[in-house]
């Protein structure tokens, strides 16, 4: 189509609208799914224009926001790393590594000239006279309102909030004299040293910063309300060192290994639902050994859901339990009932004391990038809405989101949801169509709505906190998502796009 947007735009009056061009895609979002589908996009439409925006003032989403001590991946790079760029490190990786990765596609693919940092899309309104998206965007640094246009809209903004932490208020905070840091929010010069520090949760956060801090401050305790799971594989797989050895190809290296974590992944899943109770004690098990002796396991580490119904927390090389062991760091299971001026009191009565508190308690999820929808001139109520697959939803023209595995590698759902955009963008081009839209066939409209995750399948706080704001699934398929990665890498590519619910004109 037409022009790309202009990379600088002189600065004007904050209100004025400035019209910044045209392009046939618009991503929103420079982090592992935005780059993911830029690639695939370029890919497979060369002759197509796009931009990617960003609101951030760098590349890389989830792991230019988090940049704590430790901050590292809980997934293999070998399946979070994309199918089409070998991985050539250790299979857990430093969230800067992940960067550094991206920065290779981003030069690879020379996607550079195509990212605008500092623009967050506000509103979306699509036409269907003009058959086209009008973007409004709001510049970080100058405030200056943008208004690109597009033929087609693809969401790649994660699932969270990136300015709006998750911070709960507990009693006593006022008068705690200490530093409260939330970990997506580190500040760069926070000084640990000789420092007593709680860290409030378990999850995977918590479990990754505490081996890095444990170190440096003088002790750090995890506060939990309640366990989670984890599981303490090696950082480095003895089959990728020895491919490097024989000299392998990189290329073979990751399909390899690759192949290896997606057959492990499959068989979790699978037990996770057919044997849950093999599954949790397996879990505990393979944990008590690494615990200093004596330790109370039963209190500690042993959750209350099914495995897998949240998240399980990686702890490579077992270093969480490491630190424990030699006495760095201590775990209180309790709830909180006040912070106090030098720390916190759990109803148990017992006082931790604290110099810096860690609220490592997770997100705000964000429905879209809290981008306001229009169809036609009428405001989209996503709570009416239905997903089509996880990667479109009914009623929107022209729109798909990346939404990423919560327990596989987020990445593998990029690049099957990229082959079916393609695959759907090429259809349009075939059939002549400039419009499509997931619409309910006649069969499906007394379907039976459900939330958007059962909570009996998965339940983090964060999606339970959300479910009253986000869209819904459907009791059939293709109204259904979060799949395991196991269907969806049979049913995606097979996926029908003349089933009568994508509608073209
Ligand atoms: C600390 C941490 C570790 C994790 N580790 C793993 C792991 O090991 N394996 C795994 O599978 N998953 C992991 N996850 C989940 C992780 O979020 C995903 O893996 C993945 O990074 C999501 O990528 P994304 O590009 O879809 O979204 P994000 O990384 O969230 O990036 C989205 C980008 O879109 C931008 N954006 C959003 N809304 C707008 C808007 N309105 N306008 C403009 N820009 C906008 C944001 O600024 C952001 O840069 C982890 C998450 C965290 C927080």
């Amino acid at each position: 189509m037409t022009t790309i947007a202009p990379t600088t735009v002189p600065a004007q009056g904050a209100e004025e609208i400035q019209d910044a061009g045209h392009v046939d895609v618009l991503i929103v979002g420079a982090g592992v799914s935005g780059i993911g589908a830029a690639h695939h996009l370029r890919d497979q439409f060369p002759d197509r224009t796009f931009v990617i925006l960003d609101a951030q003032d760098n590349r890389g989403g989830t792991w230019w926001t988090h940049r704590y001590p430790g901050v590292r991946s809980d997934s293999d790079l070998f399946t979070y790393g994309y199918r089409f760029k070998p991985w050539r490190g250790p299979s857990i990786a430093a969230g800067e590594e992940i960067l550094a990765y991206l920065d290779e596609v981003i030069d690879e693919d020379d996607l550079d000239q195509y990212i605008r940092y500092r623009h967050r899309v506000t509103a979306a309104s699509w036409s269907t006279e003009d058959r086209r998206w009008t973007v409004e965007v709001t510049r970080g640094d100058t405030g200056q309102q943008l208004r690109f246009t597009a033929g087609f809209l693809w969401m790649c903004q994660g699932y969270y909030n990136h300015t709006k932490p998750y911070r709960p208020r507990w009693d006593g905070m006022d008068r705690f004299q200490g530093v409260v840091v939330h970990p997506q929010r580190w500040p760069e010069d926070l000084d640990l040293a000789g420092k007593r520090v709680v860290v409030i949760g378990s999850g995977a956060t918590a479990a990754t910063l505490i081996p890095a801090i444990a170190g440096k401050a003088d002790h750090v305790t995890m506060l939990q309300r309640s366990p989670s799971y984890y599981f303490a594989p090696p950082t480095t797989h003895e089959l990728a060192v020895t491919l490097r050895a024989l000299d392998i190809p990189e290329e073979w290296t990751h399909e390899i290994l690759r192949r290896q974590y997606i057959s492990q992944y499959h068989w979790l899943a699978r037990t996770s639902l057919e044997a849950p109770d093999e599954l949790h004690t397996f879990l505990i098990e393979s944990m008590r050994p690494l615990l200093p002796e004596g330790f109370d396991v039963d209190k500690h580490f042993t959750p209350r859901y099914r495995p897998w119904q949240q998240r399980i927390a990686v702890v490579p090389d077992g270093d969480l339990f490491a630190v424990l062991r030699e006495g760095k760091a201590s775990i209180v299971t309790d709830t909180i009932e006040t912070f106090t001026e030098h720390g916190i009191k759990v109803s148990s009565g017992e006082e931790i004391p604290a110099d810096i508190v860690v609220t490592a308690t997770g997100f705000n999820l964000s429905v879209l990038g809290d981008v306001a929808f229009t169809v036609d001139g009428e405001p989209v109520d996503f709570t009416e809405r239905v997903t089509w697959r996880g990667i479109m939803i009914n009623g929107l023209p022209n729109m798909a989101y990346v939404f990423g595995y919560f327990r596989h590698s987020w990445t593998l759902r990029v690049d099957l949801v990229s082959d079916l955009m393609g695959r759907l963008l090429a259809h349009m081009q075939d059939k002549g169509a400039t419009m499509v839209v997931p619409t309910l066939r006649t069969q499906d409209t007394d379907m039976q709505l459900r939330p958007w995750s059962d909570p009996e399948n998965f339940n983090p706080g964060y999606v339970t906190r959300s479910q009253d704001i986000l869209f819904k699934q459907g009791d059939r398929e293709p109204w259904t998502h979060m799949l395991e990665h196991e269907q969806e890498l049979e049913i995606l590519p097979e996926a029908d796009l003349d089933d009568g619910t994508l509608v073209y004109r």
